[in-house]
């Protein structure tokens, strides 16, 4: 099979579909591999880089998409992109086509056979497409978190590990899923004071018996909640409903009780966010302040480490990309019902129930 991967466009978008590890690869079990040129210096990758892994670097997207078997990205393909694909190719990237239905009308009037990144699910029901980008944003969130603190940045000026005879800072995530865990671990790592909240007391149980010592973990009720808020220097909001917009947990009346120049991170902004005061911020513009708090609200962090980001992505999307190159999709989906939850649409039909319902087409 014929493999492309195209220069991502989206503004501000810095990852590649493949890196020259996973073109060494495919080119390993037998397949031929073309990249658009440049496609992978964002992160970091030359088109040297990929040529030494065997790949044939080629000057434009359109013969990008005009020759190759399967298209392999990162973002969902925009309006340009989507004119060029066709009947009979495959399209692996993130789609999110719930809320998108320009693209979806466009993707199935191509008739390509596109397989979502976010909706491919493993043998425990988990997501393992969308965990390295949120283990990503866990990590960066007390990174961030921390940078807001600082004084100059509009932060109380508190250092998260203190110092001896001075206290650590105190760190509220609200969601002990993939983001949360990596951020209390990250935060108890800088020294803070942690408190992870969550609904799901066999998650919680799962925590303290992994990270027993490392952080508290906390029943997320409302009372229990307005109280560690009013009294934390950061709180990070990393609370996951399926399907579901963020539920506002920290209201405007929250920001009262708190001291002034404390951080929120919100996390949960992809999903509307779980603040009342949230909204969408950009790498050049993270940050602003409501009531006295400090708000970071990117949408995509991993952005930020595009390098990482990349690497993390590409470890996870290999094995998959690899057995629909060996097998064909439709071998390849029928061995493995996780992949298949990733086919979204294919010659010109919606094959996502969950898409289907939010958009109102027939499945
Ligand atoms: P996850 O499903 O692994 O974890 C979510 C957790 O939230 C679960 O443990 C759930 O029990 C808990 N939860 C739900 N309601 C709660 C409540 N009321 N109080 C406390 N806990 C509650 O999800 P995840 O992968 O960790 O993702 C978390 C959020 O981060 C999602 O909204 C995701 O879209 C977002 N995210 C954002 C970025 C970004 O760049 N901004 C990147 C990656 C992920």
């Amino acid at each position: 099979m014929l493999i492309g991967c195209p220069k991502e466009i989206k503004a501000q978008e810095f990852r590649v579909g493949m890196i020259p590890a996973a073109a060494g690869e495919a080119i390993a079990h037998g397949h031929d591999v073309i990249v658009e040129t440049n496609a992978g210096i964002g992160a970091g990758f030359t088109d040297d880089d990929y040529r030494a892994a065997g790949a044939e670097v080629v000057a434009t997207a359109e013969e990008v998409f005009e020759r190759a078997d399967m298209i392999v990205k990162v973002k969902e393909p925009q309006a340009e992109e989507r004119a060029r694909l066709r009947k009979g190719q495959i399209l692996f990237t993130y789609l999110h086509l719930a809320p998108d239905p320009d693209q979806t009308h466009d993707l199935l009037k191509s008739g390509v056979t596109a397989i979502a990144y976010e909706t491919v699910t493993d043998a425990f029901g988990r997501l393992p497409l969308l965990a390295p980008m949120s283990e990503v944003a866990g990590k960066l969130a007390p990174q961030v978190g921390s940078w807001t603190l600082q004084k100059a940045n509009g932060g109380r000026g508190v250092l998260m590990g203190g110092v001896p005879g001075v206290g650590p800072a105190k760190v509220v995530v609200i969601g002990g899923g993939v983001v949360g865990t990596q951020a209390a671990r990250v935060a108890a790592g800088m020294g803070a004071d942690v408190t992870v909240l969550d609904m799901s007391l066999p998650r919680l149980r799962d925590l303290d018996d992994m990270f027993r010592g490392e952080f508290n973990t906390s029943y997320s009720s409302q009372a229990r909640l307005a109280e560690l808020v009013a009294d934390a220097d950061m709180v990070i909001g990393a609370v996951l409903i399926p399907g579901a917009a963020a539920p506002k947990l920290v209201t405007r009346a929250h920001l009262a009780t708190m001291k002034q120049g404390a951080v929120l991170v919100d996390v949960a902004i992809d999903q509307g966010g779980c603040f009342e005061t949230s909204h969408a911020t950009t790498h050049q513009d993270p940050i602003y302040e409501v009531d006295g708090i400090m708000h970071y609200c990117v949408a995509n962090m991993p952005g930020a480490v595009a390098r990482t980001s990349t690497i993390a992505l590409g470890n996870a999307t290999l094995p998959y990309l690899l057995r629909l190159a060996d097998m064909g999709w439709r071998d390849a989906c029928a061995s493995d019902d996780g992949l298949a939850a990733g086919l979204n649409t294919h010659e010109g039909k919606l094959t996502n129930y969950a898409v289907g319902k939010a958009l109102e087409i027939d499945v």
